[in-house]
């Protein structure tokens, strides 16, 4: 449930309202914008019932949220969440946000060389997998650590931030102690204990769809990092296992707007991971901005040929460069931009989380 208080209500009267209804038991969000503020109440709501709300001073009206996400749903906050991801990068706003780099972190040179070309391309943060879940238990896992000092020397070098994937809740303070955002993959999407874990952390959490998720799974998902207390959650499309096999997955286009409708988090596209193919991440990428994605995830190597993990689907430098290239053109037309330099802006200006 949520309650809309009167644009005139007194602190003094918030804090009764929320008194009144966490002495019922439940727990109050509280979401302030310029013109209103919503109380989003979570818990049983039949004790509410009880309560003569709407003639508690401040309150305007009240309305059911029926979605099973609450903290995760629209309705709950007044304004979209931006997340913000190190010191210069913003993710939700007006300016499309823009990851790239290898799949796996493989030694120093490869990843510092990868972070150049694609800080330079105009990417804000930087990909590159410690921890790889991979699909054979014989294929290349990751450096572990020597890869998280990797990506912190390479943030230093560069300035980027860093996202990489954590799967175990062992490796969770690790892995926040050396990078900026952490990313749980598609396999892990309903691994809750990772999930809650994740809540715990000041860190900002991708959250990837999982292979068979549905978007409401994905939503709940999200709703159980929030729910233990992180509410800096940017949501992923990375493509889903359908009976097609001419791609590896399938982009689920339709995913961003409905996405867009239910929730105020930020959602972006992984279209690496969706085609599974070098030739399709551009058409993809573009598609996914014209849907309305804040942005992208894309996989970058100095040479996809001798990659470890993900060859066929990472671009070299320049097929990165051409891409980018192409980014405002789709950006104007989806009324968002993509200046490289201007997050820095944003991200000036912006100065803590929307969501109260
Ligand atoms: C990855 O980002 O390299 C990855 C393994 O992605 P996903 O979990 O979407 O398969
Ligand atoms: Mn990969």
């Amino acid at each position: 449930m949520i309650i809309i208080t009167r644009p005139d209500i007194t602190d003094d009267e918030l804090d009764h309202l929320r008194e009144r209804i966490e002495a019922a038991g439940l727990h109050t969000h509280l979401s302030r914008g310029e013109h209103r503020t919503i109380i989003g109440c979570i818990g049983d709501e039949t004790k509410l019932m009880e309560l003569p709300l709407r003639s508690i001073p401040g309150v305007e009206s009240v309305m059911p949220v029926l979605k099973p996400y609450k903290l995760a749903s629209r309705e709950f906050t007044v304004n979209r969440t931006l997340v913000r991801v190190g010191a210069n990068a913003v993710i939700g706003g007006k300016e499309i946000a823009i990851i790239a780099g290898p799949c796996s972190v493989e030694n120093r040179s490869m990843i510092m060389e990868t972070a150049t070309a694609v800080r330079r391309a105009g990417a804000s943060i930087l990909r590159g997998g410690a921890f790889k879940p991979r699909s054979s238990p014989y294929s290349f896992q990751g450096l572990g650590k020597e890869a998280l000092k990797l990506l912190v020397e390479t943030r230093a070098e560069t300035g980027l931030p860093v996202v990489t994937e954590v799967l175990d809740t062992r490796d969770v303070d690790l892995v926040a102690e050396h990078a900026d955002m952490l990313q749980v993959g598609a396999r892990n999407m309903q691994n809750y204990a990772l999930l809650a874990e994740l809540g715990r952390v000041q860190r900002p959490v991708l959250l990837k769809r999982g292979l068979s998720g549905t978007i409401s799974e994905l939503l709940m998902s999200a709703e159980y990092i929030m729910a233990h207390g992180n509410h800096q959650v940017v949501l992923c499309e990375r493509g889903i296992r359908t009976y097609e096999r001419a791609t590896r997955n399938t982009l689920d286009v339709s995913a961003i707007p409905v996405l867009k409708r239910e929730t105020h988090l930020p959602v972006i596209v992984d279209p690496s991971h969706a085609g599974g193919d070098a030739a399709l991440v551009a058409p993809l990428a573009f598609a996914a901005i014209a849907a309305g994605a804040d942005g992208l995830i894309i996989e970058v190597h100095p040479k996809p040929e001798n990659a470890l993990s993900d060859g066929d689907q990472s671009l070299d430098f320049n097929a990165f460069i051409a891409l980018m290239a192409r980014i405002p053109a789709f950006a104007v037309a989806a009324e968002r931009s993509f200046a490289p330099h201007s997050q820095l802006a944003e991200a000036r200006e912006f100065t803590g989380a929307a969501v109260a």
